[in-house]
């Protein structure tokens, strides 16, 4: 298997586990040295290696940063419009346009909702996709979850009586996209998706390749090979379910008047835009590499 790291002056070939335990892939028997020594000139180690982590992941958002501003025209509207909603959503969840007293269910799981989004964005900037997607995916299921409370009181009022374990059986993601089926609605996150997410950054599979977004590119260790496709992939993601929850909310809260047009609008904004094709083309990204390809 292939592996890329920039944490290292290791080839492209090489192994770059850092830190591991593992052999060497490519030294043969009748190299003796010691493989510690070997990794000793290669990899820095303490806080040289925590500081040297930190500059990488700095690199790596900048120049995230300054692509997803001009990866043409859709997904730098989609970027900017993207921050406005998660803006009104944030300023929903912490009670700033009023407080509706209650339980704060909504407000709660929408909080849960906007962190996780910012959250995946961060790790996206810094080149951890697998990790965002992680956090991509239980988006989702908020969204899933949020929506239908958005079609189905019953759902809502059952949700808060149930223990953890009663939530996870009758209201975990296959029974609520069930429930959102069977009334004919839109279903935000759909089994694909779901179970593509949880295989790249939550599973993983025996044949998952660590961050290779690309036919046939080598499994990326640790943060810094910033890649334009996963990039896309989680910005549209966050945003579609962002929309699905702030759709949602339209019903689920009483915002004021000023604000409940703000978020109309909003939502109408992030609404028009249409994943640019290259996100079409790798909307199922790739989990497993072919037999034989590494
Ligand atoms: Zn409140």
């Amino acid at each position: 298997m292939r592996k890329r790291s920039v944490l290292s002056s290791s080839p492209a070939t090489s192994h770059s586990s850092v830190g591991s335990e593992t052999p060497h892939p490519t030294r043969s028997r009748r190299d003796r040295r010691p493989k510690v020594k070997l990794e000793q000139k290669r990899f820095k180690t303490g806080m040289g290696f925590l500081v040297l982590i930190h500059e990488v992941e700095g690199l790596c958002s900048g120049w995230t940063e300054n692509y997803l501003k001009n990866a043409g025209k859709k997904a730098p509207r989609t970027y900017r419009h993207l921050g406005t909603l998660l803006s009104l959503l944030y300023q929903y969840s912490m009670c700033a346009w009023g407080c509706a007293k209650g339980d704060h269910t909504v407000e709660h799981l929408t909080a849960r909702a906007i962190t996780s989004s910012m959250a995946a964005l961060a790790l996206m900037k810094r080149g951890y996709y697998d990790d965002a997607l992680a956090l991509v995916r239980r988006v989702g299921e908020l969204a899933n979850l949020l929506f239908l409370f958005s079609n189905d009181e019953a759902a809502l009022t059952q949700w808060k009586g149930l223990t953890q374990e009663g939530r996870w059986a009758q209201l975990g993601f296959e029974r609520v996209r069930q429930r959102l089926q069977d009334k004919g609605v839109p279903i935000p996150m759909k089994v694909p998706e779901y179970r593509e997410m949880g295989a790249r950054g939550t599973h993983g599979t025996a044949t998952t390749m660590p961050a290779s977004y690309s036919a046939g590119g080598p499994a990326i260790v640790g943060p810094g090979i910033p890649q334009g496709i996963p990039a896309l992939i989680i910005l549209n993601h966050v945003s579609e379910y962002i929309l699905w929850i702030a759709l949602a909310l339209l019903s689920l809260s009483t915002p004021p008047k000023a604000k409940r047009a703000q978020l109309i609008k909003a939502i109408g904004a992030l609404n028009t835009h249409e994943p640019p094709r290259v996100l079409r083309r790798a909307r199922y990204v790739r989990t497993a590499m072919p037999a034989g390809a590494a």
